[in-house]
């Protein structure tokens, strides 16, 4: 009875909303799954264990917070802190912190036991993210910090500002913007559909028939209704 009712509570609050702005978690992610956000794209509903999953990384966040917050050595800046408003990205930090000589953007990342173990550097997703807080924020260096979720052990990396990646991250945006406005759905990711990103997509559907290549959104929209409503009629 209760797991039925948990699940409704948590599968009733998913918004499929349309996207106006990018996040600074859509930094180097599939621009195709992206563009379909902006058009709001009907998508497969995330399952209710997935949608607790990302309840339970918050929590991870503040735990990580709670001695940060209470050690002398270190001294918390700011927490959950917006980037400085700009026109084309927002995201909110983890945490700036101080170690009273110079300062860090701290990213907070949770996973299972079995990548955790094989984690020698930071995901290449978290890098990306990590330089565009670094680069709006104007600071120099940043911590990625991974926390196993199933036994809670710490591994931590430095970042250094890379003012090229940065922005050739903002620069594949804008781009993606360009496309988004003028209505040209983009290719899919090189490694499709083996891609860590495919294989959580909730868009893998409709990506399988546009193809492999861009395609104008207007002739593509009209095939997708007309499938919808197919599906609607059987
Ligand atoms: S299935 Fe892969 S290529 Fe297609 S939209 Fe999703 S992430 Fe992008």
């Amino acid at each position: 009875m209760l797991k039925e009712l948990i699940d409704k509570f948590y599968l009733d609050g998913q918004k499929s909303k349309e996207q106006h702005h990018f996040y600074v978690t859509d930094a180097g992610r599939c621009p195709r799954s992206i563009f379909f956000k902006f058009k709001n794209v009907s998508r497969e509903a995330i399952e209710a264990n997935v949608l607790r999953m990302f309840d339970h990384g918050d929590y991870i966040h503040q735990m990580i917070m709670k001695p940060l917050l209470g050690i002398r050595d270190i001294h918390v800046v700011a927490s959950e802190i917006n980037i400085p408003a700009q026109e084309i990205i927002s995201g909110r930090a983890d945490a700036i912190i101080s170690s009273g000589k110079e300062l860090f953007v701290l990213d907070i990342k949770s996973m299972n036991s079995i990548i955790f173990k094989n984690l020698t550097e930071p995901k290449p997703e978290n890098l990306d993210q990590i330089q565009l807080y670094l680069h709006y924020f104007k600071i120099p260096k940043g911590i990625l910090l991974y926390v196993n979720k199933d036994n809670q052990h710490l591994k931590e990396f430095v970042v250094q500002y890379d003012k090229k990646r940065a922005y050739s991250l903002i620069e594949g945006l804008e781009d993606l913007k360009i496309k988004i406005d003028k209505g040209i759905v983009p290719n899919r990711v090189v490694g499709y559909p083996r891609d860590w990103q495919c294989r959580y997509c909730q868009f893998k559907d409709i990506c399988a028939i546009a193809g492999g290549e861009n395609i104008k959104w207007s002739d593509f929209k009209d095939r997708i209704e007309l499938r919808e409503e197919n599906i609607r009629t059987v």
